[in-house]
C-alpha cells in the first residue's frame, strides 16, 4: 500500500514538473520569436500626487500570443530571467518607450528592470545607447528594480547603482516589503523612490501591523529624502489610508489601470479630462 501511494505521489509530482517544463519551454521559444517580430507592446499607468495630478507614468510590457492569448508578465518575466532573454526584453521595452516618448505627457517614465540585468556588464552602456539613438535624456527615465533575492548590498552592486545614478537615471525600489532584508537594502542602496507593494496597501486600515509598517517606511523615507509611492490603490478608502500613513504618490486601478499609448495621449492632452479623471 505504502509503496503504491509513494509511487502514485511521485508520478503525479513528476507529471506536473514535466508540464511546467514544457510550458516554460513554450514560453521561452514564443517569447524569443515575439521579440524578433516586435509583437510585444507597452502599456502605461499614471502615478499621481495628492491632488490627482500626473507625476509620472509606469511602462508595463504586454504580450498577446497568437496561440495562448494574453500572457501576463508575472508568467513570462521569470522565464525571461532564467533564459537570459531578459536582457533583450529590457532593451526592447526601453526602445518602445523611447519611440512613444514624443507622444507621452512630459513626465518621467518608470521602466521596470530585473535585478538580473544589473549583473550584465553591458547593462548601462546598452541602455544609454538606446536613449542616445532616440535622443531621449536619462532624466526622463526612472528605473524600477523589484526587490528580490538577487538584489544585494555587495560593494559591486552598490557601485553599479551609483554608476546608474551618475549617468542621470533615477532609481525606484519596486514591490517594497515583500521580504529580502529590505531595511538593509534601503540603507545601503541609493534609491530615489520606494514603491510599497500593493499587498500592504490592500490591507491598510484593516490590520495594525500593516498600518504601522507603512507609516514607518514613509517616516524613514522622509528622513532619507526618498519618495514613497503607494501601489495598488483600488478604492478611495485605500487612497485616504495610504495618505494618512504618509504616502504622497499613488498608483492603482482607482485612478487608472495600465492603458495603451493612444489612451494615455487622449487622457492627458486635454487638461480638463485630467481633473475629471482624478
Ligand atoms: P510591478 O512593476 O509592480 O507593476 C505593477 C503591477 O500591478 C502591474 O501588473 C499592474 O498592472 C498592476 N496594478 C496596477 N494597479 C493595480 C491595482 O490597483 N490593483 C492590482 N491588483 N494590481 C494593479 P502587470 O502589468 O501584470 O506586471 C506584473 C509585473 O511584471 C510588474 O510588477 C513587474 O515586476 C513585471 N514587469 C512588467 N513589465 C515589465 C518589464 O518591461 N520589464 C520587467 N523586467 N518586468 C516587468
Ligand atoms: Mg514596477
Ligand atoms: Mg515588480
Ligand atoms: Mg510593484
Amino acid at each position: 500500500e505504502v509503496k503504491r501511494n509513494g509511487r502514485g505521489a511521485w508520478s503525479v509530482f513528476s507529471t506536473e514538473i514535466l508540464a511546467d517544463m514544457r510550458q516554460e519551454r513554450f514560453i521561452e521559444r514564443e517569447l524569443r520569436a515575439a521579440l524578433l517580430l516586435k509583437q510585444l507592446t507597452v502599456h502605461y499607468q499614471p502615478i499621481v500626487d495628492a491632488d490627482g495630478q500626473l507625476n509620472s507614468l509606469e511602462a508595463l510590457v504586454r504580450w498577446h500570443n497568437p496561440v495562448r492569448g494574453v500572457i501576463s508578465p508575472a508568467e513570462f518575466i521569470p522565464v525571461a530571467e532564467k533564459s537570459r532573454l531578459i536582457h533583450d526584453l529590457g532593451l526592447y521595452v526601453m526602445q518602445r518607450v523611447c519611440e512613444d516618448m514624443p507622444q507621452l505627457p512630459g513626465v518621467p517614465v518608470n521602466v521596470n528592470i530585473s535585478a538580473w540585468q544589473l549583473k550584465h556588464d553591458a547593462f548601462l552602456r546598452d541602455y544609454i545607447e538606446v536613449l542616445e539613438r532616440n535622443g531621449v535624456a536619462p532624466d526622463r527615465v526612472i528605473l524600477e528594480i523589484t526587490e528580490s533575492a538577487m538584489l544585494n548590498t555587495s560593494d559591486d552592486f552598490v557601485a553599479r547603482m551609483a554608476e546608474i545614478k551618475r549617468a542621470g537615471f533615477k532609481i525606484a525600489l519596486d514591490d517594497f516589503g515583500m521580504g529580502y532584508s529590505e531595511f538593509n537594502q534601503l540603507r545601503r542602496l541609493p534609491f530615489d523612490i520606494i514603491k510599497i507593494d500593493k499587498s500592504y496597501i490592500q490591507n491598510i486600515g484593516t490590520d495594525i501591523v500593516t498600518d504601522t509598517f507603512v507609516s514607518a517606511v514613509t517616516q524613514i523615507a522622509g528622513q532619507m529624502d526618498r519618495i514613497v509611492v503607494a501601489e495598488g490603490i483600488e478604492t478611495r478608502d485605500d487612497n485616504v489610508r495610504a495618505s494618512v500613513a504618509g504616502c504622497r504618490l499613488f498608483q492603482g486601478y482607482y485612478y487608472q489601470p495600465p492603458v495603451a499609448l493612444a489612451d494615455i495621449t487622449m487622457l492627458y492632452e486635454d487638461p480638463k479630462r485630467l481633473s475629471t479623471a482624478a
